[in-house]
């Protein structure tokens, strides 16, 4: 049987070999309950807290900066509800391409009439207009947050985090940015970032699923939104998972030692397939050559072949999506904002995993079974 060919690792990706070693032990022996007193507290513990050190370095923070929580829509939510809770913010500005862990939460505090609410407008590539970002700072009264995430999931654009930051603080606003898509694929330097917070995900760069991490930059009095233990330091109560812990901090690790080779190596196979699929005629959402190396949103035309493109895809042994995993089936909120719902949006992402081969069995596939009747 041939393998399949996964082209949806924006979704989530396959655990890397190295990373499930690493958590291995975490799992089987050292079971503890790291804030329990005894040696078995002690082995967790420590799991956890070298954990937290070798993230804190590869990201240029302090330790004491990472907040451990259960995935990235934990933390997104920690850092906009408990910014609301706690920082005193009335207001937020975010964009409608966010991911809707984040716009999500920022409706629903807006709705209970916690904060006011701002969107951002775009650029005609789906990116956020930071010009008008500014005007809407030099407008907004008391304190405000701007949420804006680092790249979209679905069409892989990517923010200057360093110029919205930089904006931000010269209007006195606090900056959150969702970085779940670009922990463990761009490098992250917080050290030289003027942003407060943000937030990333085990399960996107080769770890594990539920863990996920939220930076909170020091001297931030930011308190939890989850009342129980005091665990991570009173701001995120509920035992950690050790696992979980060591896979994120090992993920990372790896992503990192190799990030060049692998950036070049993403970078190999979405431009074949965005050569490829130009053309046979395919245009692509946001500007292909300038976002996030793992994704690729191509627009095929709505028509009696691209249908069910997913449907055939998988058919045939290859999984992408039509967009966001999360919301699967209720069609993509990013696509209408960005004015791409007239077409059929397929996103592929790849990963290191994926080989070139993997990319050329796609396009015969797309040139058989989907493109076979017309041509666009
Ligand atoms: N933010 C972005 C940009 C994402 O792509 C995702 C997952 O798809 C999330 C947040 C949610 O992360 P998690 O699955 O860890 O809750």
């Amino acid at each position: 049987m041939n393998p399949r060919i996964y082209l949806d690792n924006a979704a989530t990706t396959r655990i890397a070999p190295e990373v499930l070693e690493a958590m291995l032990p975490y799992l089987r022996d050292y079971y503890g309950n790291p804030s329990a007193f005894s040696e078995e507290g002690r082995q967790a513990r420590y799991g956890v807290e070298t954990s937290r050190k070798s993230i804190a370095s590869k990201l240029n923070c302090k330790p004491g900066e990472i907040i451990f929580t259960s995935c990235g829509t934990e933390a997104n939510n920690l850092a906009l509800r408990g910014a609301v809770r706690s920082l005193g913010i009335r207001e937020i500005i975010t964009s409608r391409i966010e991911h809707h862990a984040v716009l999500n939460t920022v409706r629903d505090l807006a709705q209970n009439g916690e904060v006011k609410l701002n969107y951002v407008a775009l650029l005609p590539d789906g990116s956020v207009d930071l010009s008008d970002l500014q005007h809407l700072l030099v407008a907004s009264k008391g304190k405000t947050l701007v949420s804006l995430m680092h790249a979209n999931n679905e069409t892989g654009m990517l923010l200057d985090l360093k110029e919205a930051g930089a904006i931000c603080k010269k209007h006195g606003a606090l900056l959150h940015s969702d970085c779940v898509q670009t922990i463990g694929h761009l490098p992250i330097d917080l050290s030289a970032l003027p942003v407060d917070m943000i937030s990333g995900s085990g399960h996107k760069f080769h770890g594990p699923k539920g863990i996920g991490i939220l930076f909170v930059r020091e001297g931030l009095p930011l308190r939890g939104v989850i009342t129980g233990g005091s665990q991570e330091r009173g701001i995120r109560a509920g035992t950690e998972n050790v696992a979980g812990t060591v896979g994120f901090a090992r993920a990372l690790d790896l992503a990192l030692q190799q990030i060049e080779a692998d950036t070049e190596h993403l970078h190999m196979l979405k431009q074949t397939l965005k050569t490829r699929l130009a053309e046979l005629g395919c245009a692509f959402n946001g500007d292909a050559d300038q976002s996030l190396g793992t994704v690729l949103s191509v627009r095929f035309p709505k028509n009696n072949e691209t249908e069910n493109i997913l449907f055939e895809l998988d058919r045939n042994g290859i999984s992408a999506s039509g967009g966001s995993a999360c919301n699967a089936g209720k069609g993509s909120h990013v696509m209408e904002v960005i004015g791409a719902r007239d077409y059929v949006n397929v996103r592929f992402s790849f990963s290191r995993y994926n080989s070139i081969e993997d990319i050329l069995k796609l396009v015969t596939v797309l040139e058989t079974r989907v493109f076979c009747y017309s041509k666009v």
